[in-house]
């Protein structure tokens, strides 16, 4: 088969069904056909060379428009791309479109994007997900084989949960964040979503490693991580954390992931109970932290740097004021009220500060848990995909999506979500959580119990 037959049916899949799920933003049909037509008549070898992929509207595309699925960037041409995206394009990876989002990657549901609905190809009454909504919506629904994400407190994992494919959130640092528009820096990862734990491992050996435009990635050996897809996991200690099957998390989610823990058992890893007592304050700290992060990062959005500009303003600052009034959605703005309440002074010490002093001890949690497991396995979600509209009323409900999520991206850790069965007809996540920079062991575990 030929990467144009591929880049064809792709093209095909997105035109059967995406008036329905409506994942893509933008659809790069012509870039792609040419850039399969050239590959046709080379010989290319890499695992990913003449293979359709599509990225979340939030990473930077040379010439293809990135809008975060804000109206403030609407129109934004960037002149680069992110350094996960030409990664995969000197992998000869083929670029056939940007995926819908929650704005700014800022939601659980892709409900937030100013631009459309995206539906879950499972249950179309359903949400995908979110933030990362439409690259799960599209890998679920065939449109592309594989898609990345971004996750800053669960935004790839959650979705792969909701539509049932599989998420994979690297260690902070793992990935370059170049090209990824910042929603919390100290956060934010990007990550791939497949059909399989070894597409992940693919997909992963090439977007990870050091780039020296992003200091924070890590200067670390990338081990093999197809190589390491052995099968074996005799041995091999798995964590339970009772904090994360409370009773917030639904019965028949839980009965799904009781039963993934069972079959790893059958596999022959060991079930050990750990503690991790500081979950039940990672929310708040995150929705503290992540906000701050994002009113500094989102500042730059003035109306003279990028995409949208208001018109018929009196001064500079009726230009500042009208742009971020009318570009920015409620949740983006609610994100920055609080983010900039909870840094200015007189309020830093008691809720930023201490937000941080949290952090710090959930990592210490995950530390001690590591000294006893090589794994900790949760539920990625408290429940099953949930209908449009049923958590936009009121926010906390929403947040309280993400509380199997958060801890991991506060402690920089890696984590993936992988299908482990149905409840009511809609998939199940059950999420695993590796030590840091062990995505390995990570992809090992998942690809054993797959
Ligand atoms: N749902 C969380 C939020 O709204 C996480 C988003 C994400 O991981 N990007 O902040």
């Amino acid at each position: 088969m030929t990467s144009s037959d591929l880049v064809h049916f792709s093209l095909e899949q997105i035109e059967a069904v995406d008036s329905q799920v409506q994942a893509f933003v933008t659809v790069t049909d012509e870039l792609a056909k040419s850039q399969a037509a050239k590959l046709d008549v080379r010989r290319s070898e890499g695992l990913l060379a003449g293979i359709p992929f599509a990225l979340k509207d939030n990473m930077c595309t040379q010439g293809v428009e990135t809008t975060c699925a804000s109206r403030i960037l609407k129109g934004y041409i960037p002149p680069y791309s992110a350094t996960a995206a030409r990664k995969l394009e000197a992998a000869e990876g083929i670029l056939v479109g940007k995926l819908n989002m929650d704005e700014f990657a800022m939601g659980s549901s892709t409900e937030n994007s100013a631009l459309m609905k995206t539906h879950n190809p499972w249950d179309y009454d359903c949400v995908p997900g979110g933030s990362s909504g439409g690259s799960a919506a599209a890998v679920a629904a065939g449109m592309v084989p594989y898609a990345l994400g971004s996750d800053t407190g669960g935004s790839i994992r959650q979705p792969a949960a909701f539509c049932g494919v599989v998420g994979l959130k690297p260690s902070y640092g793992r990935v370059s964040r170049f090209g990824l528009v910042a929603f919390a820096s100290s956060l934010d990862q990007i990550g791939p979503i497949t059909h399989t734990v070894e597409d992940a491992a693919i997909v992963l050996q090439e977007i990870a490693g050091k780039d020296r435009r992003d200091s924070t990635s890590v200067e670390r050996e990338v081990p093999d991580y197809i190589a390491g897809l052995t099968g074996d996991i005799r041995g091999l200690r798995i964590g339970v954390a009772k904090e994360y099957f409370s009773p917030a998390i639904e019965e028949g989610v839980r009965t799904a992931v009781e039963a993934a823990i069972l079959q790893m058992q059958r596999l022959g890893a060991t079930i050990v109970e750990v503690s991790l007592p500081h979950t039940a304050y990672a929310l708040s700290a995150y929705y503290l932290i992540a906000p701050a992060e994002a009113s500094s990062n989102l500042a730059r959005y003035d109306g003279v740097r990028y995409g949208y500009r208001a018109e018929g303003v009196e001064n500079l600052l009726d230009m500042y004021r009208k742009t971020r009034s009318i570009g920015f959605g409620a949740e983006v703005k609610r994100r920055i009220l609080v983010g900039t309440y909870a840094l200015s002074s007189g309020y830093y010490d008691a809720y930023y500060k201490r937000a941080q002093q949290v952090r710090t001890l959930i990592a210490m949690d995950f530390d001690a848990a590591f000294h006893d497991v090589d794994v900790i396995v949760s539920p990625t979600t408290p429940t099953t995909a949930f209908r449009f509209g049923e958590k936009t009323k009121d926010p906390l409900t929403m947040y309280m999506n993400d509380i199997c999520t958060i801890p991991v991206n506060l402690a920089g850790l890696p984590a993936i979500s992988v299908p482990c069965g149905l409840s009511d007809g809609l998939p199940v996540g059950m999420q695993l959580i590796g030590r840091m920079y062990d995505e390995a062991t990570l992809l090992k575990t998942a690809h054993a119990y797959e």
